[in-house]
């Protein structure tokens, strides 16, 4: 954990390990603060009409656009990953967030069923909730802060959020945006701080009725131990160990290009990356040899320079977490085929860096294929049979997504219905279309986010049943 001076908490930028300034650990009664303003706020914002309220969400979105370069590099001086990849995803899915839940909100619609042969109709009131919490985790700071927030608003509630206290600078630089967007005062109260302060009082909060969460399975067991006996409305967002199935039949080079960037991309920081890599026993050898030369291509390099693939690990204590866990593959069997050591780059020899890493592993069972490192390493074995992939690919506590690569259309079908996961990519990675449900099962959470879903998540429905 960083240190607390006077409740202030050190910022660190992971590319040069230094720190370069800091933020408040929120106490209980600054949240008690942000839940009065976001109170006060609700009467107003509730009634606002769709219309406006879209109109302020699109123009959020507008500003975040406009802004596109100093918030990419404030987010890789908070996060470590390289410029060019938060210009041209972090920033522009936060704004895509904004503008589709503007427009999704005027397109949201209640239910109404006719109770034939009983003179009756119902119809199904959709009212926001309240005052909701939403709190989001480092990997991707400002794209799932506002994943959280653009849908909560635009139903009508008024939010109290936090950004992890490791990446808390875009979310910083979103208030402002929000400011001059005309969102009103008291709408959206972001506190900045410790999860086990500020944090804990949003989930304790009595009168916060709903929280949105993403972050790390134990914390969601956390949160959902305080918030269930209050009743709250939850999703949980949590951790992944995703499968990469690849078959013989699949359209071998996408394949291969894509399993680098579904293994590597944000440092192997995405809770959707497939970090064990399945591969059909005939392609095995081939694929093996191809998959390290390109990850050997990589260049482990500063985030601000337009040449570097893989930046900065988040933090120090990250990036030892994340070579304990190598560590620990080579005392289960595993053979490290590339990479495995820290990297020194020259004049930032204190940043956070590790070569992309590829390990060969004899078993599902061991912990490098069992536990998250949601870092740049992954393992990698041969399959036998559908059968027996599909067996290791769901005997893991997790299940947020899996990657299948084949061209054969009733595996397809049969395979995506056993899969135990929220989410299937069929000769795809990451390609995400708003309006489907996202979020996982098992240990990998509950409840689903995306398009209706999440707005159905932040209102209460209503039934009203009327007879003549
Ligand atoms: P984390 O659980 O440590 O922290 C996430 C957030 O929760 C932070 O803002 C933190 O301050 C806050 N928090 C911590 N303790 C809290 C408490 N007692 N009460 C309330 N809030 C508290 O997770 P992290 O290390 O920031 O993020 C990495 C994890 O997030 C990984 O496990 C990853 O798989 C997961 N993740 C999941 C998804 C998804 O969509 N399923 C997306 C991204 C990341």
């Amino acid at each position: 954990m960083n240190p607390i001076q006077n409740n202030w908490i050190d910022n660190y930028c992971p590319a040069n390990g230094e720190v370069y300034g800091q933020i408040p650990n929120s106490s209980k009664d600054d949240v008690e603060k942000a839940y009065l303003a976001a109170k006060t706020a609700f009467t107003s914002w509730s009634q606002t009409t769709l219309e406006e309220r879209s109109r302020i969400l699109i123009r959020i979105s507008e500003l975040l656009e406009a802004n596109l370069q100093g918030f990419a590099e404030a987010e890789s001086k908070d996060n470590g990953k390289p410029i060019a990849l938060a210009k041209q995803v972090d920033i522009p899915r936060a704004a895509s967030n904004f503008r589709f839940f503007g427009n999704a909100i005027t397109q949201f619609a209640s239910e109404s069923h006719e109770s034939v042969g009983q003179d009756a109709i119902n119809f199904t009131l959709r009212q926001p909730i309240g005052v909701v919490g939403c709190i989001s985790p480092w990997n991707l700071p400002l794209y799932l802060f506002t994943w959280k927030i653009a849908p909560a608003i635009a139903a009508g509630n008024c939010v109290v959020a936090k950004p992890s206290e490791i990446t808390p600078m875009t979310a910083y630089l979103l208030g402002e945006i929000c400011t001059e967007a005309g969102l009103p005062k008291g709408v959206l109260n972001i506190v900045h701080g410790l999860g086990t302060t500020a944090g804990q009082a949003i989930i304790e909060h009595p009168d916060i009725k709903a929280i949105s969460f993403t972050g790390g399975t134990a914390t969601g067991a956390h949160i959902a131990k305080i918030a269930a006996p209050m009743f709250k409305k939850l999703s949980l967002e949590l951790g992944g160990k995703n499968p990469n199935i690849i078959f013989a039949d699949c359209d071998y080079d996408e394949m291969l290009e894509t399993t680098v960037r579904s293994s590597f991309a944000n440092q192997g920081q995405i809770c959707l990356c497939g970090s064990r890599i399945f591969v059909e026993n005939s392609i095995y050898e081939k694929f093996k040899k191809d998959f390290v030369a390109k990850v050997k291509d990589l260049k482990v390099g500063h985030p601000s320079e337009t040449s570097t693939n893989i930046g900065a690990l988040v933090s120090k204590s990250h990036l030892e977490k994340v070579m304990d866990y190598i560590e620990i593959a080579k005392t289960e069997k595993g053979t490290v085929i590339c990479g495995g050591n820290k990297v020194h780059l020259k004049d930032y020899e204190n940043g956070y860096y590790l070569e992309p890493t590829v390990i060969e592993v004899t078993s599902n069972d061991c912990r490098a294929n069992q536990e998250e490192i949601f870092g740049p390493v992954v393992t990698i074995m041969p399959f036998e049979s559908e059968d027996d992939v599909l067996e290791m690919a769901n005997k893991v506590k997790y299940g947020l997504s899996a990657t299948l690569w084949t061209n054969d259309l009733k595996r397809t079908m049969r395979m995506s219905s056993q899969l135990q996961a929220g989410i299937v990519w069929v000769n795809t990675w990451m390609m995400r279309d708003l309006r489907t449900p996202f979020g996982g099962v098992k240990a990998s959470g509950v409840g689903r986010e995306g398009g209706f879903e999440a707005l159905r998540f932040f209102t209460e429905a209503k039934n009203v049943c009327i007879k003549y």
